[in-house]
């Protein structure tokens, strides 16, 4: 796994506090060797996102937390304390479930699939493991490039 790979997962997992176990790793690496992704656009990615609705991320989540089985062996986190936009309006809800961050993004056309999927708080998402600057930016930037 190259390095900034490798840094990726570790912030995901140090901003979440949520380690990827051993056997969601297994899976990503194996749709990673699988399969050659670049960079969507335009309808592209448009079409791969409005494939993904709060339906969808509600049932990967159950995935999630069963690890695909048929036991729940983890608790998807879910906001303790409410979220306010800057205008002080409610962003997000005591009980509501944090985000779904997709590991392999959405914009390289990430599967839509609970291995893919990671928790984190709306902050940790948009403004760290997306923001500016963010070792994922730089990943998909360099994609690009080749
Ligand atoms: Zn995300």
């Amino acid at each position: 796994m190259p390095k900034e790979l490798r840094n990726y997962i570790r912030e995901v997992e140090s901003k979440s506090g949520i380690k990827i176990p051993e056997e969601q790793r297994a899976l990503l690496a194996k749709d990673l060797r699988d399969n050659v992704y670049t960079r969507l656009e335009g309808d592209a990615l448009k079409s791969h996102q409005s494939a993904y609705n709060s339906s969808i991320r509600d049932r990967l989540i159950g995935e999630w937390e069963k690890m695909g089985g048929d036991v729940k062996v983890r608790e998807w986190p879910r906001y303790q304390e409410p979220v306010y936009k800057k205008s002080g309006e409610i962003l997000k809800n005591v009980g509501e479930k944090f985000d779904a961050h997709h590991i392999n993004p959405q914009q390289m056309g990430g599967k839509h699939e609970w291995w893919n999927v990671h928790p984190l708080h709306i902050e940790d998402h948009l403004r760290g493991v997306h923001g500016k600057g963010s070792i994922l930016g730089e990943i998909v930037k360099e994609v690009v490039g080749k």
